[in-house]
């Protein structure tokens, strides 16, 4: 079998009422477990987000990071943490967003961007939109010029894509 036909889907795993009741949660650890499945799905990644010319990553805690940080290595580009309050040290911007129940924020280091920098924002999952959406505010808020979203699994019928107003980019899709 050659790696381009090789489907990543059999690597990640679905468990059932996790965290809580009703959510299937889809475990990339199985996936990162096995090398040759970790390194195929960082092949595919790097030639799906290469032709957006990037200066930086920016990656959302905390499963993006595993996806990022191998990334920039790849394209050779910067990599900045987007994290949850208190989590990063000196001065840091941050955006207030709506969940289900209740309100989260997501911070970034004032400094972590030059204006104008290319940025494309990186999660493990693309569910309903929402942190990635808000993700590309804050970034917006420190100058970045967001050009595209990347992650590794979308759950189509959550149409999160849809939310976002930048080019989005995905590797297995479930229904
Ligand atoms: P959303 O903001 O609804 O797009 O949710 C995306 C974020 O929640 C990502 O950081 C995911 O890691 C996490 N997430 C949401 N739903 C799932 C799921 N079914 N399995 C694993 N992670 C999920």
């Amino acid at each position: 079998m050659t790696t381009s036909s090789i489907d990543l889907k059999q690597y990640i795993r679905g468990i059932p009422d996790f965290p809580k009741p009703g959510i299937l949660f889809y475990d990339i650890s199985t996936l990162m477990r096995n090398a040759d499945a970790w390194q195929i799905a960082m092949g595919r990644l790097t030639a799906a987000v290469a032709p957006w010319s990037v200066d930086m990553l920016a990656a959302i805690e905390s499963r993006g990071f595993l996806t990022a940080a191998p990334l920039a290595s790849r394209l050779g580009c910067g990599l900045v943490m987007l994290r949850k309050p208190g989590k990063l040290p000196g001065q840091t911007i941050s955006y207030d967003y709506d969940l289900e129940y209740g309100t989260d924020s997501l911070h970034i280091q004032a400094d972590a961007i030059v204006p104008g920098q290319r940025v494309v924002v990186m999660d493990d999952l693309l569910a309903t939109g929402g942190t990635l959406a808000a993700s590309i505010a804050l970034l917006r808020k420190v100058g970045a010029e967001v050009v595209g979203a990347a992650t590794l699994i979308e759950l189509r019928s959550l149409g999160g894509r849809d939310r976002l107003d930048v080019p989005v980019k995905t590797l297995v899709a479930y229904d």
